[in-house]
């Protein structure tokens, strides 16, 4: 029975498909191009020592990131150990003790509070420890960035404004790399001196262009979602102005020194293949969302990004509505993953979260949220949140075995 719907869950969003074969065909193309302008070869898939002087590996693939996002540097490394990692980079990269940092889209993603310092007990270290400021402007009823109230809101020490592409782990929209282009284009006539920096995790390659073509100075990521195509072993990256860039580099080795030094004995390869294959794991990861928020609306279940609307990155929150259902979709998900497939997903006392959270991933690289992984907060309307998945064909078989547990357990 199950087959029957999601082959006709499949047929209706068709026309979603082909606008994601076409997408991918263009992201490739221009990667594809990268690779042979910059004549990239199996040298650059050596691993090096010691400082690293003359990586060319390490050099070429950040010429390639550049290239890709079309801007005048990037910053490509394994040692920048996670998304959260790369922002925090970039945020003490680009201010000073008494400069004012806004975010333009409100709150950002629950591992910034830390880093910002915000929170009842800060970790050491913090932005607001080290003499920055905070504040945010909220979003629009809808969704969309308020770009008046972030004009009236940057004052004289405000050095950097940061918005966030993806919608993380809430019930609203991810925004349009197009929607950054307004922003920046405010940020940069009328208060020049602030940069504006995008937090792209989870949105590479899923729109036609990325906000760092649409006027970013800095755009931040991780390396074990998109552009990592599901290869890359561990990493961040940060693409952008030749200036914004270094700035990050000096902070992340030395000062003079930045980008010249780092070595990586595991060499490059599942870097460049990871970012060639990018394109194809994106379109793998969105064509088995849309199918999941198709098979859910079937069911009279809300799903946000709705099968049919622009998406901007590859997260699908579905409204469960019971208890039951998201624990029993989680763990489908987790009995049809190819890792840990035994083990059985319960609701638990995350720290830092005031509800009960349960979570499925069974992932060869440990964490990747580029591979078919679920989570939610036990609360209610019970949103299962669900992201990545390496082949399409394993992202369906992972919606059957889910919502089959879900009819034995009486869920639905
Ligand atoms: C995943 C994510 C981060 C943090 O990345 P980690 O690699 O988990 O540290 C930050 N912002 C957004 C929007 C993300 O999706």
């Amino acid at each position: 029975m199950w087959d029957e719907k999601i082959l006709s869950a499949e047929e209706a969003v068709a026309s979603k498909f082909r606008e994601i074969d076409r997408r991918e065909s263009m992201w490739t193309g221009k990667i594809l191009k990268s690779f042979q302008t910059r004549e990239i070869s199996y040298r650059h898939f050596s691993g090096t020592t010691g400082y690293g002087n003359g990586d060319i590996g390490r050099d070429a693939l950040d010429g390639v990131y550049a290239d890709v996002f079309g801007t005048e540097s990037a910053l490509v490394r394994p040692q920048i150990a996670s998304g959260t990692a790369a922002l925090a980079l970039a945020l003490f990269g680009l201010t000073r003790p008494g400069d004012e940092i806004l975010s333009a889209t409100g709150r950002p993603y629950d591992t910034l509070e830390e880093v910002i310092g915000w929170g009842e007990t800060p970790a050491p270290g913090s932005l607001l420890e080290n003499g920055r400021s905070y504040r945010e402007v909220p979003l629009l009823d809808g969704g969309k960035i308020d770009i008046d109230a972030v004009d009236a809101a940057i004052g004289p020490n405000t050095r950097l404004v940061i918005a966030q592409r993806s919608r993380g782990y809430d019930w609203r929209p991810s925004i349009m790399p197009e929607a950054f282009g307004p922003l920046a284009d405010m940020i940069h006539t009328r208060h020049p001196g602030t940069r504006l920096m995008v937090d792209n995790c989870y949105g590479e390659f899923v729109a036609d262009v990325e906000p760092s073509m649409m006027g970013a100075d800095l755009c931040v990521g991780s390396l074990i979602k998109n552009p990592g195509g599901g290869l890359a072993p561990t990493g961040g990256y940060m693409v952008g102005t030749r200036d914004a860039v270094e700035r990050c580099a000096f902070r992340l080795t030395a000062p003079g020194i930045g980008a010249e030094v780092g070595s990586y004995a595991g060499g490059y390869q599942a870097f460049f293949q990871g970012l060639f294959m990018a394109p194809h794991t994106v379109a793998q990861a969105v064509k088995t969302a849309i199918l999941a928020a198709r098979i859910f609306e079937d069911l009279h279940l809300q799903s946000s990004p709705a099968s049919t609307d622009p998406r901007s990155d590859i997260i699908q929150a579905i409204r469960l509505e019971t208890p039951e259902r998201l624990i029993r979709f989680c763990q489908g998900i987790q009995m049809a993953s190819p890792i840990d497939s035994m083990a059985l997903p319960e609701p638990w006392d995350m720290p830092g979260y005031t509800d009960q959270v349960i979570m499925a991933a069974g992932t060869f690289v440990a964490g990747a949220s580029i591979e078919l992984s679920c989570d939610g907060p036990m609360r209610a309307p019970y949103t299962a949140y669900l992201q990545g998945s390496l082949t399409y064909e394993h992202g369906k078989l992972a919606l059957k075995r889910a919502l089959e547990h879900m009819e034995q357990g009486g869920a639905i």
